[in-house]
């Protein structure tokens, strides 16, 4: 018998203002129709997952493809993970600088590599030989997030005139606690008709990150993990503090022992801010359909999909 499709997106968890609640919704409501027109049709999870993150690479609301935060040289820098349940396949991309929608090319990369990740170049260039069109860095800039920059940078070297101590890098270190960071990343956790599930996450990365940082996201059982035996979990936020506990991992892990996933996204958002003082937000979905959606920041965006019900928020209560 058929299993019941299941899809459940994140478009960032932080203290998001009121007048950005509008367009995220949106936009995790427009993934969540796209990857779900995959599954409806008896698409796999792994094609729905790329959709709905395409569609939000593509929504400049996100700090995903276009519209992501600049580095410190005023790059993008895109990181990108995508990972198939039923196989352990998984695709990533890091630090990618021409790319508009790095998913794809994670996609690729699970489907016609023997190697699991690239960087760089050696990204752009598997991506290029298999049909994923490049775009120039200043195609994923836009006018935004280049004020943001400046205004970062003009606060700092504010900051260090007058003798206080700059953010600088320790906006992740392991004492920050500053949620109004805008935290934009996006994934999708999927359940597909033959009971194979799937995950992919995206994102641009911190502001102001050095070149060639790579956060969580892109790292398997980091920010993205899928198998079939656990779970599928896709997390957002303060990316150093969540590579450190391993967490999509952690939480499915948290599934296999029996737990259901509600409790277990919550638990990961509680292990976080007391073992590392975190702060994100997860989605994670099992085998059976059985969902959690959790975040330790004052707004998530999410949205999720089954066959009885839709819904969409910025606070998930559990
Ligand atoms: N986790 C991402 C990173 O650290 C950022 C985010 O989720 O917004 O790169």
């Amino acid at each position: 018998m058929p299993t019941d499709p299941v899809l459940v997106v994140h478009g960032g968890a932080w203290a998001m203002p009121d007048d950005m609640v509008e367009a995220h919704l949106r936009g995790v409501n427009n993934a969540l129709a796209a990857g779900w027109r995959v599954l409806e049709r008896g698409g796999s999870s792994l094609d729905a997952v790329e959709e709905a993150v395409v569609i939000m690479e593509d929504d400049e609301t996100f700090d995903a493809g276009r519209g992501s935060f600049l580095n410190r040289d005023g790059k993008v820098q895109l990181d990108a993970l995508i990972m198939d349940g039923a196989t352990l396949r998984a695709g990533g991309v890091g630090c990618v600088e021409r790319l508009c929608n790095p998913v794809r090319a994670a996609r690729k990369i699970l489907s016609e590599s023997p190697h699991v990740y690239f960087v760089g170049e050696g990204a752009e260039k598997f991506a290029a030989e298999h049909g994923v069109p490049l775009c120039s860095n200043e195609d994923l800039i836009i006018p935004r997030e280049v004020e943001r920059l400046r205004a970062y940078q003009a606060a700092q070297a504010e900051l260090k005139r007058s003798g206080s101590k700059p953010d600088g890098n320790d906006l992740f270190a392991g004492d920050s606690d500053d949620t109004t960071i805008s935290h934009d990343t996006v994934g999708a956790v999927a359940l597909d008709r033959d009971g194979n599930i799937a995950a992919a996450t995206s994102t641009g990365g911190t502001l102001n990150k050095a070149p060639g940082r790579l956060g969580d996201s892109s790292l398997i059982g980091c920010g993205c993990y899928a198998d079939n035996l656990s779970a599928a979990a896709s997390t957002t936020g303060w990316g150093e503090p969540i590579m450190k506990l391993v967490l999509a991992k952690w939480t499915a892990d948290r599934i296999s022992a029996g737990n259901l996933p509600e409790w277990s996204a919550q638990e990961a958002m509680n292990y976080l801010k007391q073992r590392v003082n975190g702060h994100g937000g997860i989605i994670v979905l099992n085998p059976e359909g059985h969902i959690g959606i959790a975040h330790n920041t004052p707004r998530m965006a999410w949205a999720y999909r089954t066959v009885k019900k839709q819904e969409s928020g910025v606070v998930r209560e559990n």
